[in-house]
């Protein structure tokens, strides 16, 4: 193993805070988050808000949050937006080495041109006629109103790398056109800010989108002439819909906050966006750090993850059925629902939300009944034989093995009617588990009310 290789890796996730994540950018974050743990690394949150137009603090702080929410707490977070001088200064060097050229042509020039090429069945490449603008060509251009914006001038050879997730990749840059860098207005693109700051916060691995495979080689280039060679790659399949549909940020019913509200279990969301489109079956955790033990970047299939927001419910009632008690015990409190561990292992069987809890807490703790009951006489019978206390989980088949041999009664036509007059409810967790948390006094008191 190389010295690089060895040594804990240095990841970042970098969001633009220009709206909300959803669950694709979930499934970014988690890669860089599940890396940095499995390997004892630090995971850096990077906002790339160079856009500071569309750029807001209330995004930022929502990332976070969402993030958080997940279980992900950054290392250490920095933002693009406190770091110009840095993008500043790599820009100097870049035109002090005649890598960084000043271009005028219009939006319609440009468009002119690419036309002109593909009728020509020419690749639609910039053709750098900004290169052989002389010093009084760009005077005259500036004389006119033009602002210059900035290209990188390309070496025109063939970028490799051995991507984490795709293997062997390499991408011919004599093939792209020279990418604009800095904007007229002196805005920077996210090119160079991103490189720079992976140079400077000592990024080892880039693990991103496979949207951003095309960008690597340029920024391999740009990493090579102001750093000290470039990190690794990693990038994975991006979720789609069944449909094939990318998910875009407009689909708000899949953003981290829309499926919070929607109640669904942080564990069954990671679980979900990072376990689709890998080698592994979609299962349930018990916590979203438990993944990092699981999956591996060289996981990761090479071809699209799809998903179905319906599996999404399926897997959090998976993910609640399996819950420990430790993994909830909090939000159960703040939900006010009591009964400690007993109370979630009896009910946690019947959840697809956690919230759903409250009410069989209610069913649990109500005083009175459910009504009158179609069926007295074996409620009547039941209720002689309701044993004494202390109650456990053996009270419900003993007290309904004395009420089958005194009634004769077996099956639904014992077990409904008791389950109606004790729950108010068709079906629900298992009786054996509930009788105890119910007790003797709200039990009597819901079979005198059925009997009334
Ligand atoms: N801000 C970029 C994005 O969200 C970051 C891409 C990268 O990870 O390099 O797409």
């Amino acid at each position: 193993m190389s010295e690089q290789a060895s040594a804990a890796p240095v990841v970042r996730f970098a969001p633009s805070p220009t709206g909300r994540i959803h669950i694709g950018n979930a499934r970014t974050a988690l890669f860089n988050w599940l890396h940095a743990r499995r390997h004892g690394g630090q995971f850096i949150l990077r906002y790339d808000d160079t856009d500071r137009a569309r750029s807001t603090a209330e995004f930022a702080d929502a990332i976070a949050a969402d993030l958080a929410w997940l279980g992900i707490v950054p290392d250490r977070v920095v933002r693009q937006s406190d770091r110009f001088a840095l993008y500043d200064a790599a820009a100097g060097r870049l035109r002090a080495a005649g890598r960084l050229y000043a271009c005028y042509e219009t939006e319609e020039e440009l468009e002119y041109r690419r036309r002109r090429q593909l009728a020509q069945h020419r690749a639609p490449v910039y053709d750098r006629a900004a290169l052989r603008l002389s010093a009084d060509d760009r005077a005259r251009l500036e004389g006119e109103g033009r602002k210059p914006y900035w290209r990188f001038l390309l070496d025109a050879r063939t970028v490799t790398w051995r991507d984490g997730v795709r293997g062997p990749q390499h991408i011919d840059c004599a093939s792209l056109s020279d990418p604009v860098l800095i904007r007229a207005d002196g805005s920077y693109l996210y090119t160079l800010p991103s490189v720079i700051d992976d140079i400077d916060l000592g990024v080892t691995d880039i693990i991103r989108g496979e949207d951003h495979v095309t960008n690597t080689g340029v920024q391999i280039q740009l990493f090579e002439l102001l750093g000290s060679g470039a990190p690794r790659f990693a990038h994975h399949n991006l979720l789609t819909l069944p449909s094939g549909e990318g998910l875009s940020k407009r689909l708000g019913h899949l953003s981290l906050a829309a499926l919070r509200e929607q109640g669904f279990e942080p564990a069954a969301v990671a679980a979900l966006a990072v376990l689709i489109g890998t080698s592994h079956s979609v299962e349930p955790v018990s916590d979203v750090a438990s993944l990092a033990g699981k999956v591996d970047l060289a996981d990761i299939s090479h071809s699209a993850a799809k998903f179905d927001p319906a599996e999404l419910d399926a897997l959090n009632a998976r993910t609640l059925h399996a819950m420990p008690h430790e993994g909830v015990a909090a939000r159960l409190a703040a939900l006010g629902v009591g009964g400690g561990e007993a109370f979630w292992l009896a009910v946690r069987g019947n959840l697809t939300r956690l919230a759903e809890a409250r009410e069989w807490w209610g069913v649990v703790t109500a005083d009175g009944g459910y009504g009158r009951a179609e069926d007295a006489e074996l409620l009547g019978i039941a209720r002689e034989h309701l044993p004494a206390e202390p109650w456990d989980g053996e009270t419900w088949p003993r007290w309904t093995r004395a009420v089958a041999a005194a009634t004769g009664r077996k099956g639904r036509a014992l077990y409904h009617p008791l389950r109606l007059a004790l729950t108010g409810r068709e079906q629900g967790p298992e009786l054996k588990a509930l009788l105890p948390l119910i007790g003797r006094v709200r039990v009597l008191a819901r079979l005198d009310a059925a009997l009334a």
